[in-house]
């Protein structure tokens, strides 16, 4: 048989010229070919009748030539060959342009079969440069047809040709991926078929069965793989066995409120993972104010009376300098120094902290990226926390654990995420989920508005601020230029300064100004001497102004739903009754629909899951920022009750032998090695 490794460039009518196009195709080998799945098919299978055919529409029409073909040069270089051709209920005109070998292909008389784009004047009804066949023939036409991402260097035809030669060299002996008993016990197809199906499908039913036995495998063997980073972790690492004599019950019990039933399973389970040798590697997720904070500061409490430092790192130095207020509120009475790290601090004073850290005189230290920096030194770290997880990578993760010895992990994030893609996300984590928010918190009241309400939206913002209260103006990203972004919250902020509100005290805060400024802004915000805040996005995460009760979204229908949740989150933090408004544009249904999920609900998670329907995956999480594996055929929205059963499957399989060692298992082995090796060692 062919190897699957064969090089592209020796297969059947490829030669090194196509072989470099595939290659920019991604296309090396023989199995790359085969691999390399039709993005959409076209159903040239089914005639149609000429009467039935109707304007623009690309079809396949069985016909007899009635007239030899014409040739018309218009122009040098440019010749029209026209032919009209019959069937039973009408005549096309057939056009192509430049095709001079096409002059003596047809015969009257015989019949042929010709697919191709519609277009109809009054009576008149041409098609335009249609694929062909003879009437007996299924080349181009009578059959459902693959179409291949590519590029019209290599075009349609020539690399489907090349695809079912590849196949036809393999011959049906591609050798088989999955275990016999998996194939049989959910009626999958032999990987053959499969892959001969799903590219020369006969019908759409042949179709849906090679893609649901190709899908199958693909989120099977990342799920395993999935599972078995985790077992490598949980294996044979040996972290930090915290004591058990050390209570988190001590902060507990003197904290201002009492915790919610949700905050105390999670520290029960974030106290287990402690007291464990093997490291913890815990996601905790919770919706905007379920209170994340105060179980870090339990937490980190436990790690300090351990006798070991613990790190918080967060994404914004707003956020990391309102940390170091909370943590030091609860913790100064139990004599832990806590200390902030942020690059606004100066040169002398960094000095100091570094040198205090990594003599062991700091126990907790809270900071922003600058914690990642190499000169950054524990005495002895035994706890690290991220806060607001979707702003660092999985390697700003293990750089700042690298600087311990197998410290235990936290991750915080308040953009909830069914638990389904959790489980693909952070596989490799554990997960805890507040889904309780604390006591007597009062629903923030979302509407959502047209252009044509501005004046009864300035008036209720002037009803607020008059009462005492302050606002949020958050504007979109126009795009992802931070220069442009400035320049339209600064006109913004212009006319709300000078013609709406003259009479309050506007200020502006955006992405392009200096920390310093940014910070002096967000603390006059704080203290009251700011009536009206207007921002990008960079008040999205954590900030924590409980006066503040209205938030003001322009162009609402810019953002997320899962983002306008995070946003809205930074009112109704205080025991005012609070208010976000969605000004919003446009007219589709998704829009509608959209804003009717914000003002539905106040649930996090339940957003996320709409968000998710609504807009599918690919917007949902931004273009790769989540090192999401790239599927082949998968598509986590359209899937995701494969994803459900497979990952229910691959529990199974490796609860029953973990190290996939069992003869049963051995090609899914193989299939895991070969996809991750470099990345897992079972
Ligand atoms: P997030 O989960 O969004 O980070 P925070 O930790 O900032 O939320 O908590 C939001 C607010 O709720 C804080 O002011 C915090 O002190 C308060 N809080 C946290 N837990 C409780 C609780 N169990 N009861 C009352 N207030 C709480
Ligand atoms: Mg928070």
């Amino acid at each position: 048989m062919v190897g699957l490794d064969k090089n592209i460039q020796y297969v059947k009518g490829v030669g090194e010229a196509r072989a470099k196009l595939l290659n920019r195709l991604g296309i090396f080998t023989l199995k790359d070919l085969i691999t390399y799945y039709p993005r959409t098919y076209e159903d040239r299978s089914i005639p149609k009748k000429i009467e039935e055919l109707v304007d623009g529409e690309e079809a396949l029409i069985e016909v007899m030539p009635v007239t030899r073909v014409s040739e018309i040069h218009i122009r040098r270089n440019m010749t029209i060959l026209k032919m009209n051709a019959r069937d039973d209920t009408g005549v096309c005109q057939i056009t192509w342009f430049n095709q001079p070998y096409l002059k003596n292909m047809f015969r009257p008389g015989e019949y042929y079969k010709f697919y191709g784009k519609i277009s109809k004047k009054g009576n008149k009804i041409e098609m335009n440069s249609p694929v062909y066949d003879k009437a007996e023939e299924a080349k181009n036409t009578g059959r459902i047809i693959p179409i291949y991402p590519t590029t019209y260097k290599l075009p349609q035809n020539t690399l489907r040709k090349i695809i079912e030669t590849g196949l036809c060299e393999l011959d049906g002996k591609i050798p088989e991926t999955l275990p016999d008993y998996l194939i049989s016990e959910y009626k999958l197809l032999g990987l053959n078929d499969a892959v001969n199906q799903i590219h020369f499908p006969k019908t759409f039913d042949d179709f849906k069965l090679a893609r649901n036995r190709l899908v199958f495998e693909e989120l099977l063997s990342m799920q395993l793989a999935l599972l078995a980073l985790k077992n490598q972790y949980t294996k044979d690492v040996k972290g930090i066995t915290f004591s058990k004599n050390v209570k988190m019950s001590d902060v507990i019990n003197v904290l201002p409120f009492s915790l919610t039933k949700a905050q105390l399973r999670v520290l029960e389970e974030i106290d287990n993972d402690m007291e464990r040798e093997k490291p913890m590697n815990r996601l905790l997720q919770g919706d905007v104010g379920s209170g994340k904070t105060i179980v870090a500061v339990i937490a980190a409490y436990k790690c300090v009376k351990c006798g070991y430092q613990a790190a918080i790192m967060a994404p914004t130095a707003i956020l990391a300098t309102q940390h170091l207020e909370s943590f030091t509120e609860i913790l100064k009475d139990f004599g832990i120094r806590c200390e902030l790290l942020i690059s606004g601090i100066t040169k002398k004073k960094k000095e100091e902290i570094l040198n205090r850290l990594e003599k062991g005189e700091i126990d907790i230290i809270i900071g922003t990226h600058a914690l990642l920096e190499e000169n950054v030194v524990f005495k002895n770290l035994g706890l690290v926390v991220t806060d607001e997880q979707h702003r660092f990578g999985v390697r700003q993760r293990s750089v700042i654990a690298q600087k311990g010895d197998n410290p235990d992990v936290l991750v915080m994030t308040a953009t909830p995420i069914p638990r389904t893609l959790a489980l693909i996300l952070y596989g490799d984590l554990d997960i805890s989920i507040i889904d309780e928010l604390p006591p007597n918190r009062k629903k923030i009241e979302t509407y959502a508005v047209t252009k044509g309400m501005d004046d009864r939206v300035n008036a209720f913002l002037k009803k607020n601020i008059d009462e005492g209260r302050q606002a949020y103006i958050v504007c979109p990203l126009v795009e992802e230029n931070e220069e442009i972004n400035a320049k339209s919250v600064m006109e913004l902020a212009e006319n709300y300064k000078k013609k709406i509100f003259p009479e309050y005290r506007v200020e502006y805060l955006h992405g392009k100004m200096k920390a310093k400024e940014k910070d002096a802004i967000m603390e006059e915000f704080k203290n009251g001497n700011i009536d009206i805040l207007i921002s990008t996005t960079v008040i999205e995460v954590g900030v924590n102004v409980p006066n503040s009760s209205i938030m003001v979204i322009e162009n609402a229908e810019r953002f997320g739903l899962a983002q306008l949740h995070q946003l809205r989150g930074r009112v109704g933090r205080g025991e005012y009754q609070s208010y976000a408004i969605l000004k919003y544009n446009g007219n589709s249904d998704v829009i509608r629909k959209r804003m009717k999920v914000m003002t539905d609900t106040n649930d996090g998670f339940i957003i996320s899951e709409k968000d998710l329907e609504l807009r599918g995956t690919g917007e949902f999480f931004g273009t790769k920022q989540h090192g999401l594996p790239e599927f082949k055929i998968a598509n986590l929205f359209e899937d995701i009750g494969t994803l459900k059963a497979v990952q229910a499957i691959a529990i199974k399989i490796i609860n029953d032998d973990p190290k996939l060692e069992k003869d049963k298992n051995k090609l899914l082995r193989q299939v895991i090695d070969e996809k991750f090796g470099s990345r897992i060692e079972i």
